[in-house]
């Protein structure tokens, strides 16, 4: 607590106010960054401003530290715990930054502009402009994907935004209610109390957990009447949840799910939503299929990352992307392909690795490395030609040998910073919670891995978690919210 405090006093000591800040230079190269994600965000927190006339467009004002999401849920934790403002984070850069809250519309590669949209509630109207960038960030993440299957973006619940998680809060209690209201029929009481994830990834595995621990803690004791007839239902369509862990974890995370009394669906393809159903086919042991309708009172779709609009409008305008399915694909140095002043970071981007928070982090804080030397090298750069210009102004007479020195030292600095390896990304670990206060880990561990689940783990997970959290203000509210919910129970109030 000590340490925390002092920590905090020294944050406080280290604040900037927006005016002590450079002003931006226009004279400075354009870079413009799209998104305020995991990516572009650990991008900005490396990101030397100084050397760049910075402007970053989104329409999200925040940077959302998403592996909590689900613990939002049902109120384990409170939204705004893992919410950090976008214009807090840029104020701690020594040159200011300029920030426009709005949807990158579409980007012209040959222009070199970006169309951005803003769907102001003041104004009550939409307002477009466009943005030239010297150099552009492209770090916009991914939509859900529903693979064109009717009725889900119509009836399903998703998990990517904070309003998401407050929308599948509010639809939990009101499924609840209205289960618990005068005179319902025992089949509709089954039907609202029927809890439907549809795919077994962290996503969807993570908020099963969590559903599953808030119906055991807090809705079982509060609403008890209704409690016994609670399911949920986990739906994937391949033979086994979590397929990016080990197989040891699996089946400890299947295990744990039918402790819990989480059923588990695989080999089960959602083809269809209706307001009220789900209609799934079921490959059998035999290999014969059956489809089975399924009523829910919630249903939230985890199936995975689809690529955004913006992002597919500006692959179909560079001919070297024309088979890229599932972002931008970029080379080594994450430059979009078929351009040179395009960089792609995150979800977007198709760089050969999972579409992970890690990843995008990684990425943000390479690109950030490359910036800052590429501003250096043109410094230098800049430097050496100016003294080579003087030392041939100096006709007759003798150079001067401190610039011929000078020069030299510089140009043993430029092959050194020049030398930028290309991105490399390093894995750290997964982590899942699964619920029932368990979490799984498969772990890089110095030379080998560790693959281990339960309850240490679920300690671990919780420590990790509380350090990767963006501020120590965020890791404070999400302590306290931690041990509100312990004490207190979940707040259940719509
Ligand atoms: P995912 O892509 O990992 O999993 C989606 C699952 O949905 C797949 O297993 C797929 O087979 C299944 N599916 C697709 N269509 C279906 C259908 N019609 N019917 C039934 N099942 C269907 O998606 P995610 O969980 O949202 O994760 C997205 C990315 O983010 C992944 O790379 C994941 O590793 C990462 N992530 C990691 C963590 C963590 O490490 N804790 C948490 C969240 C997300």
């Amino acid at each position: 607590v000590a340490g925390l405090l002092g920590y905090t006093c020294y944050v406080i000591y280290l604040d900037r106010h927006p005016a002590e800040q450079k002003a931006r230079d226009p004279n400075k190269k354009t870079l413009v960054i799209l998104g305020t994600g995991w990516a572009s965000v650990s991008l900005l927190k490396k990101l030397d401003t100084e050397n760049y006339n910075v402007v970053v467009v989104s329409p999200r004002n925040y940077f959302l530290f998403t592996p909590l999401l689900p613990s939002c849920t049902t109120g384990t934790i409170e939204h705004r715990s893992i919410m950090e403002p976008i214009r807090s984070i840029l104020r701690h850069k020594r040159a200011s930054v300029q920030y426009y809250e709005a949807e990158a519309s579409s980007v012209d590669p040959d222009r070199k502009v970006v169309k951005i949209t803003d769907n102001s509630e003041v104004k009550g109207a939409t307002v477009e402009t466009e943005i030239p960038y010297d150099m552009l960030v492209v770090g916009v993440g991914a939509e859900n994907a529903t693979f064109g299957i009717p009725g889900v973006r119509e009836h399903s619940c998703f998990l990517k935004e904070i309003g998401d998680a407050q929308h599948i809060r509010k639809k939990i209690m009101d499924c609840v209610e209205t289960a618990a209201f005068k005179d319902q029929s025992n089949e509709e009481v089954n039907r609202l109390m029927h809890m439907v994830v549809v795919g077994g990834g962290p996503t969807g595995v993570e908020f099963a957990g969590e559903l599953q621990d808030f119906f055991e803690e807090d809705i079982k004791k509060l609403v008890p009447e209704i409690s016994p007839r609670f399911k949920v239902t986990l739906i994937e369509a391949l033979p086994n949840v979590l397929p990016s862990f080990s197989k040891q974890l699996i089946d400890y995370t299947e295990n744990t799910f039918r402790e819990e009394k989480i059923d588990i669906m695989t080999k089960t393809m959602v083809k269809n939503v209706t307001k009220d159903t789900v209609e799934a086919e079921i490959t059998k042991p035999d290999g014969s299929k059956e489809l089975i309708v399924i009523p829910y009172g919630l249903l939230v779709w985890a199936t995975g990352n689809a690529v955004r609009p913006v992002v597919r409008d500006l692959m179909a305008k560079i001919p070297a992307q024309k088979d890229s399915r599932r972002g931008l694909a970029v080379n080594p140095y994450l430059v979009v392909q078929g351009t040179r002043d395009i960089w792609a970071i995150g979800d977007c981007a198709v760089a050969g690795y999972a579409p992970t928070a890690q990843v995008a982090a990684q990425e943000g804080n390479f690109l950030a490395h490359l910036f800052n030397t590429m501003a250096r090298t043109e410094a230098q750069e800049a430097r050496i030609q100016e003294l080579s210009s003087n030392l041939n102004l100096v006709q007759g007479g003798t150079p001067p040998a401190e610039a011929a020195q000078e020069i030299e030292a510089l140009e043993r600095q430029l092959k050194k910073i020049r030398n930028v390896k290309p991105f490399r990304y390093t894995h750290q670990g997964s982590l899942a919670y699964i619920g029932s206060e368990k979490a799984v880990a498969d772990v890089s561990w110095w030379n080998g891995n560790l693959a281990t689940g339960g309850s240490l783990t679920y300690l671990f997970w919780r420590s990790a978690y509380l350090s990767m959290c963006f501020s120590t203000r965020n890791r404070v509210l999400v302590l306290l919210d931690w041990l509100k919910s312990k004490a207190f129970g979940r707040d259940i109030s719509r």
